[in-house]
């Protein structure tokens, strides 16, 4: 017979389900069940319900009856992240703070230079650690899935050592690390021969081996000045779309340019977009391309935010991610930083949620995840509090009690 877990009562359940994956949505298109329950098997959401029904109902299952005022969200689900590193960046940050741009630390040697060349020289097993250490972290405030991003190995081989890395990483924690390859983040300074040759050789060399040994489903590239353009990169996104991967995009940091790429290539997401303008917002809006904010990048550089209000009432599907990386976005808190995106665009708490629940699934092409509904991955979180609107009004200060992955309890304020 199957293991059946009953938890509650939950004094609210956020299902985050029905809820339109474009556009803006208000509070009380919120699905909220009161007095709650949420019954498992084997990994899976059975049912969510009224607890006293379920517990009639199922009186053979395991009961895990909480005392106190809960309120029960789905896993949190960060869509952008470079977890995977060596070295840091605080004296960037320092140069950064006393007047430096971001793009003057580079050309200096800074950078993503200097993270690639720490990178580099870390073993696997230090770096395993080190990932490993980070989304255990996230794990506390409730993130369940983590997208998790090369892009600091910039070779054939280094790439592949910083998939596995990410791979390895994934087995041994109870987060999701959902890789992606993003070799293309800037052309690597110690390539010989040409951008147009280096991407060349990971069309030919990378995405082949990456496929071979299923290290990623997602390939992203940066469309930048400072390292790829449209054209420098359409054939080699044409190649991975030709064998089979989905596609993301940083677009539109510092210049536009990049969400045009992503709705060309029919990307899963287009991710930044702090310089998008309404062209852009409107190209996003009229195409299936998820436009991913990372309030943690203008935090981490002090800049504006994504136009995420403009976005949404565009009729774009908004994800917040953190884009937790040693350089530009050292927080890594991705529900402070999309409380905070919430207050200075004016989001709903519908909006920010979804953001970073159903909708941040969909940025990752995960259907088996973000709501809480029959057949789902029991992935939630348990908040202190009677009132769902406290989680975000307290900007990310309130943070869960308890997290479960998969049906286990794999995070206990209490116990800790
Ligand atoms: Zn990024």
């Amino acid at each position: 017979m199957n293991e059946l877990k009953l938890i509650g009562p939950l004094r609210q359940l956020l299902t985050m389900e029905a809820l339109p994956l474009k556009g803006s949505l208000s509070d009380s298109q919120l699905q909220i069940v009161e007095q709650a329950g949420i019954l498992i098997s084997e990994g899976k959401i059975l049912a969510t319900g009224p607890f006293e029904r379920l517990k009639n109902d199922y009186s053979k299952a395991e009961l895990y009856e909480l005392k106190g005022d809960h309120v029960c969200l789905p896993g949190f689900i960060d869509a952008h992240t470079h977890i995977c590193f060596g070295g840091n960046r605080a004296n960037d940050y320092a140069l950064r703070n006393s007047g430096k741009t971001y793009l003057e630390i580079a050309k200096s040697g800074g950078g993503i230079w200097d993270t690639v060349t720490q990178t580099r020289k870390a073993g696997k097993a230090e770096l395993i650690k080190k990932t490993t250490k980070l989304a255990n972290r996230h794990l506390k405030t409730g993130v369940t899935t983590l997208e998790v991003k090369s892009g600091y190995g910039l070779s054939v081989d280094e790439e592949i050592k910083m998939l596995e890395v990410i791979k390895e990483a994934n087995n041994t924690i109870p987060s999701d690390l959902i890789a992606t390859c993003l070799a293309a983040h800037m052309f690597p300074k110690d390539y010989v021969g040409t951008k147009q040759e280096y991407l060349e050789e990971l069309s030919t060399c990378l995405l082949p081996k990456i496929k071979e040994e299923s290290l990623a489903n997602r390939i992203d590239a940066f469309i930048e000045e400072s390292a790829f353009t449209a054209e420098d990169i359409a054939p080699y996104f044409s190649s991975a779309k030709k064998l089979g991967f989905d596609i993301t995009v940083h677009a539109d940091q510092f210049t536009t340019g990049g969400s045009k790429v992503a709705v060309d290539f029919g990307a899963i997401s287009a991710d930044h977009l702090e310089a998008s303008t309404n062209e852009e917002i409107k190209l996003l809006a009229q195409s299936n391309t998820i436009a991913t904010a990372l309030p943690g990048a203008s935090l981490g550089l002090g800049c504006g935010f994504t136009p995420a209000r403009k976005l949404l009432d565009a009729g774009a599907t908004l994800a917040i991610a953190s884009d937790h990386n040693p350089g530009s976005a050292p927080m890594g808190d991705l529900l402070t930083q999309a409380a905070i995106l919430g207050a200075f665009e004016k989001l709903s708490n519908a909006e920010v949620l979804a953001g970073i629940t159903i909708r941040a699934a969909a940025a990752l092409n995960l259907k088996d995840r973000g709501k809480l509904a029959k057949g789902m991955l029991a992935d939630f979180s348990l908040f202190h509090t009677n009132n769902y609107q406290e989680i975000l009004y307290n900007q990310g200060n309130l943070k869960p009690c308890m997290v479960w992955k998969e049906g286990n309890l794999v995070f206990n304020k209490h116990k800790t």
